[in-house]
């Protein structure tokens, strides 16, 4: 891959609000192409196939002995992939992960996603052998630490949501969901009613519905009020013997509390059906407020948002299920039981003992015991009063966003209150033809990375800021002023920000493009052969 032309931006014409231009001005010296590609020490990296080659390799191997093939002309003859020696290769990875953007750069304000600081003391703590040199088929008495560490964390997870059991194999948020719309299922059909429908949001994170259809459900949205929460008079006119079940966030996905919950959990449960939270947003009311006080009957927990585990590049998710009364007894397989002096992990349904009802099995093990381990340390280190502050400065911190924006902003539901967690913007007022894109794309320009956009689409052009509890207040006002200049440059038109980002290697991408018709093969460009040669067998994108 070669970077680019570039062309300077255009001067900003109309200044009105006082911010720079980030284009240089005429006559100062524009940025020329570097031979290398390189900038600076920000270092272009091209594909391993690029730059491997196929009779090179970092290892010595020896050669094979030969043997008679008993694959009748079936095997494969060399897979043809590029080889780098040891300090090539140590290069191309490193530099590839010098063009990462993480937490541990920066402010990362994706909301919903609650990319928080996961501290060093999880990661000691789950680097320890007995925690991360296991195997999931290992004898139990060989790995009673790893199985106390299941329960303990099982038994915080009921502990801070208030609820009677806890599925701890679902792998994510998502899977979560999926887990305890299945517990939903067997219950149901334990008592002989097969009902169709799940009720969702219009505001729910797109996994919800997806859940739901996945489940077999047929999803009908719930509209919103004005101050953007659930619509109780139109759900309780909705609830009716068809209705399996209610999927809501709270605190929903504009960052809003839903104030009536307890209202319309007995609603809900009046009408025969199940109440399922989709917890992600867990982290704003830790240890504060209870869900099982507010009558969900099932709750996912996102260890990798709420516990500080590392997600997106950084780690896999994991999404143990909290659930009630009715449906603890229909959760799967396996689940740690703690006898006398020894923990065990139950793999078989055994009749008339716990966990003869469970719908079955969701992982081939018991789940991610990395992040168990992280997600325990956290809440063992922060203790029940660190956890409330986690909470209280979470919600803090977004709302001084909020209130520090909201006059170049338009925030829809300011109006309404203080927000939780995270603060929520439209485009509204930008000038013609600018939109939120636009404002992301310009604060990489200024080193955060972009906000959630276009996130809930009950807000026209979100943008949902995320700051979390680990900012201090010098980093959020750092990008407040960012920002707020971005906000003024897109409400004036500067046509400059339309070509944001200049400083990032990569200038706007076609988007659509690359998510409709992605290039997933590598075809060698070198019509000479000079290259390695591999294009056929990678070729066709
Ligand atoms: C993150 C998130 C999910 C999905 O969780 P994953 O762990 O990514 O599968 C669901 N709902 C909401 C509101 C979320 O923020």
């Amino acid at each position: 891959m070669t970077a680019e032309t570039e062309t300077a931006a255009k001067p900003a014409s109309p200044n009105p609000s006082g911010w720079r231009p980030s284009a240089p001005a005429t006559g100062e010296p524009v940025a020329a192409p570097t031979v290398t590609g390189n900038r600076a020490l920000m270092l272009e990296e091209p594909l391993l196939f690029e730059i491997g080659r196929r009779d090179q390799t970092g290892i010595d191997l020896e050669p094979a002995k030969a043997v008679a093939t008993r694959l009748g002309g079936l095997e494969r003859n060399g897979v043809d992939l590029p080889g780098l020696s040891e300090p090539e290769t140590v290069r191309h990875y490193t530099r590839l992960s010098r063009q990462n953007y993480a937490i541990d750069l920066g402010l990362f304000p994706l909301g919903s996603c609650t990319m928080k600081h996961n501290p060093r003391l999880n990661e000691k703590m789950a680097r320890l052998p007995g925690f991360s040199d296991i195997h999931p088929l290992q004898p139990q008495e060989t790995v009673q630490g790893a199985l106390e560490v299941i329960d303990r964390l099982a038994f915080w997870l009921i502990e801070l949501t208030g609820m009677q059991g806890v599925a701890m194999s679902p792998k994510a948020g998502a899977h979560g969901e999926l887990c305890g719309l299945l517990c939903i299922r067997a219950a149901l059909e334990a008592r002989g009613d097969p009902r169709q429908v799940v009720l969702v949001p219009e505001s729910a994170h797109g996994t919800n519905p997806a859940t739901a259809a996945f489940c077999g459900y047929r999803v009908e949205n719930i509209p919103a009020t004005k101050a953007g929460r659930v619509d109780l008079e139109a759900l309780k006119a909705r609830l009716g013997p068809d209705v399996a079940a209610v999927m809501i966030t709270n605190p929903n996905t504009c960052g809003l509390f839903e104030p009536q919950m307890k209202e319309i959990s007995d609603a809900v449960h009046a009408a025969g059906a199940f109440v399922y939270c989709d917890g992600a947003n867990f982290n704003a009311i830790v240890g504060k407020a209870k869900p099982g006080d507010l009558g969900v009957d099932a709750m996912h927990i996102n260890l990798h948002k709420t516990f500080s585990t590392p997600h997106g590049g950084g780690g896999p998710g994991s999404g143990p299920v909290v659930l009630s009364e009715a449906l603890a007894p229909f959760a799967p397989l396996p689940f740690v039981q703690k006898s006398d002096r020894s923990y065990k992990m139950v793999e078989e349904e055994t009749a008339h003992e716990q966990g003869s009802d469970s719908f079955g099995r969701m992982v081939a093990f018991h789940g991610q015991m990395g992040m168990f381990t992280r997600a325990l340390t956290y809440i063992l280190s922060h203790g029940a009063d660190g956890l409330a502050q986690v909470a209280g400065d979470s919600v803090l911190n977004a709302n001084y966003l909020l209130r520090s924006l909201e006059d170049v902003l338009d925030a829809p539901f300011a109006f309404s209150g203080p927000c939780m967690h995270e603060a929520i913007f439209s485009d509204k007022g930008f000038a013609e033809g600018f939109s939120t894109i636009d404002v992301a794309k310009a604060l990489i320009d200024e080193g955060f990375h972009p906000m959630t956009m276009y996130f809930p689409l009950v807000v026209h052009g979100a943008m949902l800021v995320e700051p979390t509890e680990t900012e201090s207040k010098a980093n959020l006002d750092q990008f407040i002023a960012a920002l707020r200049s971005i906000a003024e440059r897109a409400k004036a038109g500067d046509p400059a920000l339309k070509a944001a980002p200049i400083h990032a290697p990569r200038r706007r991408l076609d988007e659509t493009l690359a998510a409709r018709k992605p290039v997933l093969t590598y075809n060698n460009p070198a019509p000479d052969g000079s290259s390695t040669g591999l294009g056929a067998h990678f070729g066709g994108g």
